[in-house]
């Protein structure tokens, strides 16, 4: 089954060269997603394009317009679609998000521009609102294709090594993932760890597992309070 994904936004072009590029472009290839940029402007009112009006109240900056939103969600809503709205006001995205996301068939991304987008759009279209993290960007083309990014390389097949590659890496199993080398085997004076070149297959998942703790208590001691 293949993964449909439709992103909703003023800025197309700041995506399409990103889908074009690396895993993505192979999990297109190979037939596992499908995703298109979908222009917002196409759903303007005017001849002019205009998505933005005056927000209500007053205040700096402009609002995105729900007229535009409503009725691009509704030309391409199915009855499986799981709509994403990005933004900073979301809950935080993780990787158990990222898992479940893999998971749906059909997903749109809703991505603000100026101040955002007019509540009632949010409210009465997205089924969840995502955070890429605590700052603000000036629109939510970046922040799908962060989570877009962490979704695909998800869907099977779509990276080489099987479901190996995915279920040992950071926040897979709760912790960060070890240090790791390749050759060669001493650079400058510093050494690959001896466990890993002897081929001791128990001594070297013992290391793993303290080097993940260790990484993680040093690194983000938040996961192991989690
Ligand atoms: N006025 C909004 C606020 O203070 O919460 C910020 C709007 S931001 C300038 C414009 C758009 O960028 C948002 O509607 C959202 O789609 C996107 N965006 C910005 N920062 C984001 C973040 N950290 N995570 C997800 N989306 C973000």
């Amino acid at each position: 089954m293949s993964l449909r994904i439709d992103v909703l936004t003023v800025f197309p072009g700041m995506l399409r060269g990103f889908f074009g590029e690396s895993i993505l472009r192979r999990a297109v290839a190979m037939g596992a997603a499908e995703i298109h940029a979908v222009d917002l402007r196409d759903f303007s009112h005017d001849a002019r394009g205009t998505l933005d009006d005056k927000p209500y109240g007053g205040g700096a900056g402009m609002l995105m317009k729900p007229e535009p939103l409503f009725e691009a969600v509704e030309s391409l809503r199915r009855p499986d679609t799981h709509v994403v709205a990005m933004s900073p006001q979301g809950v935080p995205f993780r990787q158990d998000a990222a898992r479940r996301l893999a998971k749906e068939s059909h997903l749109i991304f809703l991505c603000g521009h100026y101040e955002g987008m007019d509540e009632r759009a949010v409210e009465t279209l997205a089924d969840e609102q995502l955070s890429i993290g605590d700052y603000v960007l000036t629109n939510g083309a970046l922040p799908a294709a962060v989570v877009i990014d962490s979704v695909t390389r998800l869907l099977p097949g779509v990276l080489g090594g099987g479901e190996e590659a995915t279920a040992k890496e950071s926040f897979s199993e709760g912790l960060l993932e070890q240090a790791q080398y390749t050759r060669p085997p001493v650079w400058r004076g510093q050494c690959v760890p001896e466990v890993l070149l002897n081929g001791d297959h128990a001594r070297m998942e013992r290391w793993r597992r303290h080097q993940m703790l260790d990484r993680t208590v040093r690194h983000r001691p938040d996961l192991i309070q989690q």
